[in-house]
């Protein structure tokens, strides 16, 4: 039996089998979650997604944790929120789609998320978490490895949202 957990705090603490990045496509790093992953994990993690070459929006790339207590980092750019008008939110749900495919593959079993896209990139967030939770719900009722997806919210209001929608 697999669950979905909501909790607050800092997704670079979390010490499980993955996390997952909320990248750009350049996966060269940024601000917000994406730059402190990358600060955590230490230099190793630019020179492993220099070679992916970027990645499009909604697909997913995985990398060692590096200097993470999590053993794997997996990267997938988020959309941009542009109004709700260009497929935002099936390319949100193919990010957490995409996501816990590769942690399928790398046979994970316990896997963590941010909030994908409702940072900069300004996703409305009772509309991300629904999306999230439901992709999520629906991807767990076939795996086979992964038995808990943790959602790690940075503020209050975020866990809220995640909360409701779970
Ligand atoms: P995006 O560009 O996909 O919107 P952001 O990094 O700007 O990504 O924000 C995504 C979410 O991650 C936001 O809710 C932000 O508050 C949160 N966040 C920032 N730092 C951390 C962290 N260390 N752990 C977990 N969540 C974080």
């Amino acid at each position: 039996m697999s669950e979905i957990r909501v909790i607050r705090g800092d997704i670079t603490t979390f010490d499980g089998d993955a996390i997952v990045n909320a990248a750009n496509t350049t996966l060269m790093g940024g601000g917000g979650v994406d730059g402190a992953i990358h600060r955590a994990a230490g230099p190793a993690l630019y020179a492993a997604c220099e070679k992916f070459g970027g990645c499009p929006t909604g697909e997913a790339r995985l990398t060692s944790g590096f200097n993470l207590p999590a053993k794997y980092i997996i990267h997938t750019p988020g959309p941009i929120w542009n109004g709700g008008n260009y497929d935002e939110d099936m390319l949100l749900a193919n990010s957490y789609r995409n996501s816990l495919e590769l942690a399928e593959e790398y046979h994970c079993r316990t896997v963590a998320f941010p909030s994908i896209s409702t940072g900069v990139y300004g996703f409305p967030i009772d509309r991300a978490a629904k999306i999230a939770i439901t992709t999520i719900r629906e991807f767990l009722q076939m795996a086979n490895y992964i038995e808990t997806v943790t959602m790690v919210c940075f503020d209050p209001t975020t866990e809220q949202a995640y909360k409701n929608a779970l």
